[in-house]
């Protein structure tokens, strides 16, 4: 039987594992980490990853289990709206995203709490060890370094009890900006991005700094951040783009090939789209980077550009011109991006493994 070995058991690397093994590889995941979980914070599944989800036979799954918002967009500091999003999308929890994936996957498959430094033999090397990846540093040596963007991120989620109903937005305030959704089980997803030096950490505790920054913001966030009791940072970093996601017998996944800004919600989007592509094409390693390189690059751009607009100087200019766009033109420009569909016949997940071993 054909082998693969998957360096990392974050999204990109349970879901490669899935597409694989339905594939009927014999797979390894390696994870660092003692467990098989992620971080507390939601994660929004946009249309383009709910049909790679469902190539993997997985997205009913994820819609159950997620938040489905059929209102929402972006307003402005005032709390007025500026344009709607719309589109196929669930917000859901991470941890529970990576169940949902760590289902397909056997469990005689899963190493945790195995880093991987030297390179076990196998027909397929996976890199899907995230933004500092060593498969990439060890293949791709002259990769630049992740570039620090200039922006950190807060992230909690907190119980949605005595917090009145609201739609899920992202207000867009003067280089700063506040995300807030409502989850299931009574739950809320929130985050924030402001500009600062890499590394720095507020003195006063992250959520002193963040009621400090958004005090005065429109509802619901005050009340958001009230009910709040704690909120995890993270500086945030982007990929330089690489010549090239294959060489040889390795081919790098979701934020190892091309961690981007947060600003589209698509690094994990990318990330499935890859590893069900992948998994369809593992015999013809060209074919993925050729699959996968040119849009996934232009995505990341795209985010960095709306990251620019969102941090950037001018918001009232920047809001009177969105304010002008015509409705749906927003929506329009974003199709590109959210009606993928997988390659083939796009079904990773079939009931016969009858392929070639
Ligand atoms: C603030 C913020 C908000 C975001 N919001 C969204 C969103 O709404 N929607 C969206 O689609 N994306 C979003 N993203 C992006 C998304 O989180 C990432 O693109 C996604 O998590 C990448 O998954 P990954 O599996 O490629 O990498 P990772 O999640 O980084 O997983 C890599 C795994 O590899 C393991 N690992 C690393 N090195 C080794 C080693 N040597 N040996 C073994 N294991 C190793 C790590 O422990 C980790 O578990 C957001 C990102 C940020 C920072």
């Amino acid at each position: 039987m054909r082998t693969a070995v998957v360096v990392g058991g974050g999204i990109a690397g349970l879901a490669v594992a899935a597409g694989l093994t339905q594939r009927g590889r014999q797979v390894e995941v390696h994870e660092r980490a003692p467990e098989f979980t992620e971080v507390g914070a939601g994660i929004s599944i946009w249309g383009n990853a709910l049909r790679a989800l469902d190539a993997l036979g997985l997205g009913d799954q994820v819609r159950a289990r997620g938040a489905r918002p059929d209102r929402g967009g972006f307003r402005d500091r005032r709390g007025r709206w500026l344009a709607r999003s719309s589109g196929e999308l669930v917000l859901i929890h991470r941890a529970e995203l990576l169940e949902v994936l760590l289902s397909a996957v056997p469990a005689e498959s899963l190493r945790p709490g195995s880093t991987v430094r030297d390179f076990p033999a196998a027909d397929l090397l996976v890199g899907a060890d995230g933004l500092h990846s060593t498969v990439r540093g060890a293949f791709w040596p002259e990769a630049a370094a992740p570039r620090y963007t200039g922006h950190t991120a807060w992230r909690m989620v907190l119980p949605a009890a005595g917090i009145p109903a609201f739609d899920g937005s992202e207000t867009w305030g003067d280089r700063q900006v506040f995300g807030v959704f409502p989850m299931t089980d009574g739950r809320i997803y929130a985050y924030a991005a402001a500009a600062a030096p890499a590394g720095t950490r507020s003195q006063s505790g992250e959520l002193a700094e963040l009621r400090r920054r958004f005090a005065g913001w429109p509802a619901p966030i005050p009340s958001v951040l009230a009910a709040a009791d704690r909120a995890d940072r993270h500086d945030l970093y982007y990929l330089p783009d690489l010549p090239t996601y294959v060489r040889g017998r390795v081919a790098l996944v979701g934020d190892a090939a091309h961690a981007m800004t947060p600003n589209l919600g698509q690094g994990g989007c990318q990330a499935l789209e890859d590893a069900v592509t992948l998994a369809m094409v593992a015999d013809d390693l060209p074919r993925y980077d050729a699959l996968r390189r040119r849009r996934s690059q232009s995505i990341a751009r795209r985010s960095r550009m709306v990251g620019r607009l969102v941090h950037g100087p001018g918001a009232p200019v920047r809001d009177a011109a969105l304010r002008l766009m015509p409705d749906g033109l927003f929506r329009r420009s974003l199709v590109s991006v959210l009606e993928w569909q997988p390659p083939g016949d796009g079904v990773v997940h079939r009931q016969d493994r009858s392929e070639p071993c």
